[in-house]
């Protein structure tokens, strides 16, 4: 691949044209966008209109202009980005309050079935959040196993199996409809996990006959700094199963100020306090977006910046622990270095901008909407000039900070 491929590559592209509705700085190459996603344009003004409009002058009255149901209206427009119906996506709370919310419902939907089943190496709060779920259910288990042993650990007594679609490590992904169907041979519930995944690759829980999902909306789906979470629930289990968190916003009634809880009926059971509306409203325009995008355009350009990567890192010698094919990973890159902290490091301070998993994992996020082929290719030739000039042995890059 040399520099004119990835440019030819760029002049064919037809989501080229979505770089432009991205307020990406000048000469960053930013390969982060499956942790923080960039700021589009629309956010800004729509926040300015949030803050001076509906919260200056409007004040209590926006509530009845639109900010009360904007739960569900935000959730309408997740819902095409995974196959739901619009009546089945709420937005809210945060992923890790949403899967505990899950978790705990699904663990009371059938008392004989008494464990939670996930994956060894799961996304952390996965686990930990099912760790406080089981101590919440008296009498219940998380049983954690190697991605190897999930299909012998499921049996009678698995209440739901937790799995993250697309692992924030490794990019691999599980097949969405063949393990719901062995969830659901067992006899369980299963609660997918799309924060690696949504707004990166094409997803159906309709088709493949999900229970239970939730997501971030802060990554692929760019909508800001620690964005309202989304929480999926098939229709047919809107009755069965029951919040544990019982606020007021998912009271059928929340203005007639009774004592006694009654859930609303459909998703807005799932609520628990007052939304955050600054959230909400930059969260609104950056799924906005999403209206006019194909997904299977999206797919399609992430195999093929991931193309260019590999290529890189395969001549710099750096072993990809990323799924070769296409359909079995999500849209980011992964490579193992023993010193990966500081290849990270040597990278951002070229003006690269990736992340570090612990312990060893160079990790380089895919956006398809606002990357072109010809930034790739560049980050690519950096990470061989970082690795072949061992430019990454600066001490200076060894300076651990908070976040990776
Ligand atoms: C990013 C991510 C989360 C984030 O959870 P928060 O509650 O928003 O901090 C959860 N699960 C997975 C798999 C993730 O990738």
């Amino acid at each position: 691949m040399t520099r004119e491929d990835a440019r030819a590559l760029d002049r064919a592209d037809p989501l080229a044209p979505f770089r432009d509705r991205f307020a990406l700085p000048e000469g960053l190459i930013y390969l982060d966008g499956n942790s923080l996603g960039v700021l589009p344009r629309a956010v800004i003004p729509a926040l300015a209109d949030t803050v001076q409009r509906q919260w200056g002058e409007r004040l209590i009255r926006s509530w009845n202009e639109g900010w009360i149901d904007a739960p569900q209206r935000l959730g309408a427009k997740i819902a095409p980005l995974i196959g739901a119906a619009a009546d089945e996506v709420i937005v809210g709370d945060t992923t890790s309050t949403h899967l505990f919310k899950a978790l705990v419902a699904a663990l009371r939907h059938d008392p004989a079935r008494r464990t939670i089943v996930s994956e060894a190496g799961n996304f952390p709060t996965d686990l930990h959040i099912a760790e406080g779920a089981v101590a919440c259910v008296a009498g219940t288990a998380l049983k954690v196993v190697d991605r190897a042993d999930l299909a012998a650990a499921l049996d009678d007594d698995t209440a739901v199996l937790l799995l993250t679609h697309v692992h924030y490590k490794t990019a691999e992904r599980f097949d969405l409809a063949d393990w719901t169907a062995r969830a659901h041979a067992a006899g369980a519930l299963i609660l997918w996990d799309f924060s690696h995944s949504v707004g990166a690759v094409p997803i159906d829980v309709t088709a493949a006959g999900a229970d239970m999902a939730v997501g971030c909306t802060y990554k692929y789906l760019n909508g800001g700094p620690g964005a309202p979470a989304f929480l999926y629930v098939a229709r047919r289990l809107h009755d069965a199963l029951a919040n544990p968190v019982s606020g007021w916003m998912g009271h059928a009634e929340p203005f007639a100020f009774t004592d006694a809880y009654r859930p609303a009926a459909g998703m807005k059971r799932w609520l628990v306090g007052t939304p955050s509306i600054l959230a909400m409203a930059s969260l609104e325009a950056a799924l906005d977006l999403w209206r006019d995008i194909d997904l299977t355009q999206i797919a399609a350009k992430s195999a093929a910046l991931f193309a260019i990567l590999a290529e890189a890192g395969a001549a710099a010698g750096l072993p990809c622990v990323s799924p070769t094919d296409p359909a079995r990973r999500g849209s980011h890159i992964s490579f193992r270095h023993d010193h990966a902290y500081e290849v990270t490091q040597a990278l951002i301070a070229r003006g690269v901008i990736g992340d570090f998993r612990a312990p060893d994992v160079l990790r380089l996020g895919l956006t398809p909407l606002y990357l072109s082929h010809e930034d790739v290719w560049r980050a690519g030739e950096h990470l061989r000039d970082v690795i072949a000039t061992e430019a990454w042995r600066n001490a200076a890059y060894a300076e651990r900070n908070a976040v990776t």
